[in-house]
């Protein structure tokens, strides 16, 4: 079982219903505790509305004596969501956290604020196995004072976090392949990295998809490398198979 942490998107292309739709079809089971009721479609997030930390530690421990096998984190949307998230985190060690920093909607808008990401940082960043940021995230995270990704994740590595597993969908700075997309897993003692094709859409989801796939099979008992590749093998087929409602982005579809 995997214990999910996040928002609740209701197009259903990111957060909770994503999460857990990764997490069946990887073979695993979700239990879904939402951080935050966002509104938005597939253009942009008009509103976001956090759940009250009681609530998330309500729910989390009504989940106490569930075989949790690994935690995804997503959304978190105030300084009182993370303080609860933290504690669930604490209560159960051991458990792999695999921690997706959601700091954009895909459409642009700013999901969080400098004050929240200092406090994710200091107060979150230590009990995570692996971050999995996009490059853009990434940077933002680690600050100013880095050359490159990998000068970037030691100090998100130095601050606790076990791994980060960077994805370059987004490709800020253009670094990969014309045509490939990188995605890099950072670890204290190597970096591995795999590129796949990119495909021509700009996807809804996508971050969620492969975090969720990743926690579910770090809870069956793969190494990081394997959970990290197979999660990639499919959040591409995912994207691949993925479709186009209407205006916006486009929906992975999770077979
Ligand atoms: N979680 C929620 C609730 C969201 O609304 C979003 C983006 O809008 C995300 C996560 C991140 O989505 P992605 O996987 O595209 O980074």
């Amino acid at each position: 079982m995997v214990l999910v942490l996040a928002g609740h998107d209701p197009t259903g292309g990111a957060g909770l219903v994503a999460d857990a739709e990764s997490v069946a079809a990887c073979g695993g089971w979700a239990l879904t505790v939402p951080t935050a009721l966002t509104v938005q479609d597939l253009v942009d997030v008009q509103a976001v509305h956090p759940v009250p930390a009681s609530t998330i530690r309500q729910a989390a421990a009504a989940l106490e004596s569930l075989p949790i096998a690994a935690i995804k984190i997503g959304l978190i949307a105030d300084l009182e969501a993370l303080d609860a998230v933290v504690d669930v985190v604490r209560r159960r060690p051991g458990v792999p956290v695999v921690a997706d920093p959601v700091l954009k909607a895909g459409g642009g808008s700013p999901l969080a604020t400098q004050e929240l990401i200092d406090a994710y940082f200091e107060r979150l960043l230590p009990r995570v196995d692996i971050l999995t940021p996009n490059r853009g995230e990434l940077a933002r995270l680690a600050g100013l004072d880095y050359q490159d990704d990998t000068e970037r994740c030691v100090s998100l590595m130095h601050q606790g976090c076990q791994a980060v597993l960077v994805t370059g969908t987004d490709d800020p700075e253009g670094q990969t392949a014309k045509g490939r997309v990188a995605h890099t897993l950072h670890t204290p003692d190597s970096d591995r990295q795999w590129t796949w094709p990119r495909l021509p859409a700009t996807f809804h989801g996508s971050g969620c998809t492969l975090a969720a796939a990743v926690a579910t099979r770090l809870a069956a008992g793969e190494s990081l490398v394997q959970a990290c590749e197979q999660a990639q093998v499919f959040a591409w087929q995912a994207l691949a198979h993925g479709w186009t409602p209407g205006q916006g982005q486009s929906l992975p579809r999770r077979l």
